[in-house]
């Protein structure tokens, strides 16, 4: 059954030269890159601050900065990211780099100093900020490319308008109501796994040493006992900043059929909430009975959303695959590298395939062709999309989803569209050399054989 709803005309918010949907690690730097860059920008974020997944899902790690080079861990996403960290490295609110499964880095940060640090560089880079606004639908014009996107405020409905758009929103929004091209999950329909991250606050830090050796087989002897079960094996729970303050990264969110919980079905994403939190009591428990240190430990935190890894992923002029990552790919379009290997959440484990270590350079480099949608008859050639939604299949995405490759397409795709309004061609048509010689200048590490 439908219910009409009155057409109605609705107010036009403003007119800008570049519109960015979504201010996760993708659309902080796009937003700011596309300013930086000279372009209007206007970033649209449903949620009061920025960092997506990153804070609103409560990850509070970066992965994906740092690449396993022969043997040696090296920072290889810079650019304006490095400005960002910065920034959160002035608040103290970034962590040294540490070790993770022996073969590469990540760094945990409080996640105040990630929303603060990104609101401070999309101002400073003269990006416009309009939060609490959800975007739900769009127009297009008589050519097929996107006009205005729909938000609904708390001041009512209103349209933005914009010359060339970029799709942040880690589900593909703006490609879905567009009618771009996109796939979703493997070819079975199956995506990785959601989590609903927690903190626990009052660990003894000193008794506690380095508990996430000991806690997979603590879970698997609870487990065995009888006494606890678990939702998947892989538990990372990490101490942040201070050790008395533990992430945990534990639940695993499925359907009734026992598929992956959906983060673009509205009664999947309640499921999954509720259930996330069931799962957390339990590990509390867990945590509080078994692991010595966390005897006294309660939950600090919830993050306010279910951690979603994968929705839609848009069909590009290239895209990403598992053979790209663990074989080390080259692009002539390079845009910057990723180091991450393969981490797959599938039903009920955490699996892990790297690149030869340390034979290979443990990094692949990124083509901005994953952002270009594939060409068509109708489609839209003013849309741009970076972050978790790019072009990558269900594998390659498990590897180049982390924030450090989200940060590499969004600063790219930021000044690819400075670059196509300067141009007044597509953003798909921009001259390659000249983009990268533009990052490079931005003091981004776009990779390579040597
Ligand atoms: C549980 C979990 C653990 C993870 N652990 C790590 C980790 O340790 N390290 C790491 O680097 N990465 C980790 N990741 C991956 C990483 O956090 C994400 O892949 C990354 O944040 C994706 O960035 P993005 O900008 O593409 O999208 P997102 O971070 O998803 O951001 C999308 C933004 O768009 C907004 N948005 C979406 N739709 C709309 C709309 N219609 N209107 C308005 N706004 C909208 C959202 O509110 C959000 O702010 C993890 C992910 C999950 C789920």
């Amino acid at each position: 059954m439908v219910i009409n709803e009155p057409a109605r005309q609705v107010p036009l918010y403003g007119e800008y030269e570049v519109v960015v949907l979504g201010g996760g690690p993708a659309g902080v730097l796009a937003a700011a890159s596309a300013a930086r860059n000279g372009a209007s920008v206007l970033l649209v974020e449903r949620y009061g601050f920025l960092g997506g997944m990153g804070t609103a899902a409560g990850v509070s790690n970066f992965c994906g900065l740092h690449a396993n080079i022969h043997g040696e861990i090296r920072q290889v996403v810079h650019g304006m990211t490095d400005d960002l960290l910065d920034r959160m490295r002035a608040m103290d609110g970034l962590n040294d780099p540490h070790l993770i499964l022996g073969k590469i880095h990540a760094q945990a940060y409080d996640i105040s100093a990630f929303k603060c640090a990104a609101d401070g560089l999309v101002q400073d880079s003269g990006a416009q900020v309009l939060f609490h606004a959800l975007a739900t639908g769009l127009t297009r014009d008589d050519q097929g490319r996107v006009d205005a996107l729909f938000l609904e405020t708390k001041s009512g409905r209103c349209a933005v308008r914009a010359k060339i758009f970029i799709d942040c929103s880690g589900d593909a929004d703006i490609a879905q109501w567009g009618g771009l091209p996109f796939e979703k999950g493997d070819a079975l329909g199956h995506m990785l796994y959601p989590t609903l991250m927690f903190k626990v606050g009052n660990v003894d830090g000193v008794r506690a040493q380095e508990a996430w050796k000991t806690i997979p087989t603590l879970m698997d002897e609870a487990a065995a006992s009888g006494e606890f079960t678990f939702p998947r094996k892989g538990a990372i729970v990490r101490p942040q900043k201070h050790d008395y303050e533990w992430r945990v990264n534990v639940t695993q969110l499925a359907n009734a059929d026992g598929s992956a919980a959906d983060g673009t079905n509205a009664e999947s994403l309640s499921a999954g909430e509720l259930e996330g939190r069931r799962q957390i009591m339990n590990y509390l428990a867990f945590l509080r009975a078994k692991v010595p240190g966390f005897e006294q430990a309660y939950v600090l935190d919830i993050a306010p959303q279910l951690g979603i890894r994968e929705t839609r992923r848009i069909v590009g002029e290239a895209v990403l695959t598992r053979e790209h990552v663990l074989g080390c790919a080259d692009f002539p379009d390079s845009i910057g590298v990723n180091g991450w290997p393969l981490e797959m959440h599938t039903a009920g484990d955490v699996k892990w395939v790297w690149p030869p270590i340390p034979e290979s350079r443990g990094y692949n480099q990124l083509p901005f062709r994953m952002m270009v949608p594939r060409r068509g008859p109708g489609v839209a050639t003013n849309v741009l999309v970076a972050g978790r939604c790019a072009s990558m299949t269900h594998e390659g995405q498990s590897a180049a989803r982390v924030s450090g490759s989200c940060f590499v397409m969004g600063e790219a795709a930021g000044a690819a569209s400075a670059m196509a309004l300067r141009d007044g061609i597509s953003p798909g048509d921009i001259s390659i050399p000249a983009l990268q010689a533009q990052l490079t200048q931005q003091g981004a590490f776009l990779g390579g054989r040597d």
